[in-house]
């Protein structure tokens, strides 16, 4: 199986998968998780370190793994456009989220199976479009709230006047 080259979002070079282990570059992917697992050790990885020097980036396996759309959501692609902040977030939200555990893994994969339709469907009737609209909207706050709430909350420390 061919696998697709990933831009680090850090420095933007284009990344191969590596085998940190036995330095192999021959993969399959996993069809439950879409980790890629190394042909010659049989090491699994979740993700990349960057191959540029000194950039310690990790890359995600999804994003090269051709069975997984670029695009992180399909309907957000559709409302939003292919590089877009809603698609971004919703992106990091599968790969860090989702693809991280089976149940997600699967909701994952079922989405992907209904959402050609589901896209035919808002094309043709208006109501649906924006029906949908209101969803991911939704979904893009949730997604950006929780993510927030995981974060360290330094940045937003407010200093003490005497
Ligand atoms: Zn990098
Ligand atoms: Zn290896």
């Amino acid at each position: 199986m061919g696998f697709r080259k990933a831009i680090c979002p850090r420095c933007g070079k284009q990344n191969e998968p590596l085998c940190s282990n036995c330095g192999g570059t021959s993969f399959f992917g996993n069809p439950t998780n879409f980790n890629l697992t190394c042909t010659r050790c049989a090491l699994t990885y979740s993700e990349f370190q960057c191959r540029t020097p000194g950039c310690d980036c990790l890359i995600g396996a999804t994003l090269f793994n051709p069975l997984v759309p670029a695009a992180g959501c399909f309907i957000a692609t559709e409302l939003y456009g292919e590089d877009s902040a809603e698609v971004a977030c919703l992106r990091s939200f599968r790969n860090r989220v989702l693809l991280t555990n089976p149940i997600g893994a699967e909701l994952v994969r079922a989405y992907y199976r209904i959402a050609p339709s589901v896209i035919t469907l808002m094309r043709r009737w208006r109501p649906v479009r924006a029906a949908l609209q209101s969803v991911v909207a939704l979904s893009v706050v949730v997604v950006r709230m929780a993510g927030r709430r995981g974060r360290p909350k330094t940045a937003g420390k407010k200093l003490r006047v005497p």
